[in-house]
């Protein structure tokens, strides 16, 4: 599988890596929650993970597998852990893994849910530090001895602030300290995350990787690069033969088995049915999303456009280097003073007022008053959210026809 093309792998690599029975071309959807042993000894070794198969659909199923299979492969990875959905990986990933008294670093910038979940584990004693990831000396600043983990996106969402990624992964390569990254906004077409160190990868895919707003689901992909020998919070039982499996065997274990946010099998099904076109979807979507971008920027309704992609944006050269196939589907933009940013929306046609990303429609919200509006006004200062900020996500429609919008939503809002 290691010399295909990405496109081409995915593809195929469902068919390659699993081998699905009857010479099926997808991995078919089983819903057994329960799995039947000729001999009872063989149902002993699965549970005590002598040997391969499934138990309890919990645990896993074989839809489950063949797209970690697949994810993982895609990613050069290790090992993978497919979710119910986005949350649930990080959640259960971040409760598996680190424990009271431990101290993490996490972006400032962080997804609305991901930064209401830190609350969560604060509550239950583990230290968090809120830091500007655009600069690898903010991260520096904080480090303890007891600093387990580094977490951070790699665009934020939605003033697409690009992470100083290979500084922070190089500072927690050279700490052995956990670089969990959530790279939802640009999964491997756009960033190849082993080259920034990344320990962790986290990923809803229910945005891009899903792409067609009709699943959710998430994943957890070890990319190989952290030495869990150095970790003291594996637990013994899960200090397994393999060394490069115990991370994952610990949040297989607690964080899917006990916490029990599987992804159904025929979720994983459609999730791979998307994940065939992701290339495609996502090359139109940063083509779209420059061109976008470029149009509003001189628009005399807009006030101000972010988004990696444009040459005055303040980490433009570092995503250059970091995305080598375009910046992404997000950008936002504050309205010019005067123009009432929920009338634009209105205005708007065939771009739809909806909360998601990723997705093939091109969508937009008011960020403020919805997404952010629990992170109430002194974090969303610290975020750069204006209270007139609209985030778009990019889809994959015929670009004339997503500025067409635009225009005649502008000369409806322009001429009151
Ligand atoms: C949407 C999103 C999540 C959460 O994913 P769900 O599948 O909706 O639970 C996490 N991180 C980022 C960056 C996201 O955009």
């Amino acid at each position: 599988m290691k010399k295909l093309a990405f496109e081409t792998k995915l593809v195929h690599a469902d068919r390659k890596i699993n081998k699905p029975q009857h010479g099926a071309v997808h991995e078919s959807t089983n819903n057994s929650v329960l799995f039947e042993f000729e001999d009872v000894q063989d149902l002993v070794d699965v549970f005590q993970g002598k040997k391969m198969g499934h138990v309890y659909s919990r645990s896993s199923s074989s839809s489950a597998v063949s797209l970690q299979n697949v994810l993982n492969e895609l990613e050069n990875g290790v090992g993978a852990i497919v979710f119910a959905t986005g949350m649930a990986a990080i959640s259960a990933t971040f409760l598996s893994l680190l424990q009271s008294g431990d101290h993490i670093i996490v972006s400032q910038y962080l997804f609305g849910n991901t930064r209401s979940f830190m609350a969560n584990i604060e509550r239950f004693g583990i230290n968090v530090s809120y830091v500007d990831v655009t600069d690898v000396n903010e991260v520096i600043a904080v480090c303890k001895p007891n600093t387990k983990m580094v977490f951070c996106e790699t665009i934020a969402n939605p003033v697409t602030q690009v992470t100083d990624l290979q500084g922070i992964g190089d500072f927690c390569d050279s700490k052995n300290i956990i670089f969990a990254l959530d790279n939802t906004m640009t999964p491997s077409v756009l960033l190849d995350a082993k080259a920034v160190n990344a320990s962790l990868l986290l990923t809803s895919l229910t945005k891009y990787i899903g792409g067609h707003g009709n699943v959710l689901g998430g994943v957890l992909i070890d990319t190989g690069l952290f030495d869990w020998s150095r970790f003291s919070n594996i637990d013994d039982i899960y200090r397994v033969a393999d060394l490069s499996q115990w991370g994952l065997t610990q949040v297989k274990k607690r964080g899917l088995r006990d916490m029990g946010a599987t992804l159904a099998p025929q979720s994983a099904h459609m999730v791979s049915i998307g994940l065939e076109t992701l290339t495609m979807r996502l090359r139109k979507t940063c083509v779209n999303a420059q061109a976008l971008a470029k149009y509003l920027q001189t628009h005399k309704g807009v006030n101000a456009v972010y988004y990696p992609g444009l040459q005055d944006h303040p980490q433009h050269e570092r995503a250059q280097a970091l995305f080598k196939r375009g910046f992404g589907g997000i950008l936002s933009l504050e309205l010019s003073e005067g123009i009432d940013s929920h009338a634009f929306l209105n205005a708007l046609s065939l771009v739809i007022s909806a909360t998601h990303l990723g997705d093939t429609r091109t969508l937009a919200l008011p960020a403020a008053s919805t997404i952010f509006y629990e992170n109430g006004a002194a974090e969303r200062a610290k975020m750069g959210i204006a209270d007139s900020l609209i985030r778009i996500s990019l889809g994959i429609e015929e670009i004339d026809d997503i500025l067409a919008d635009f225009d005649q939503a502008f000369k409806q809002v322009l001429s009151v």
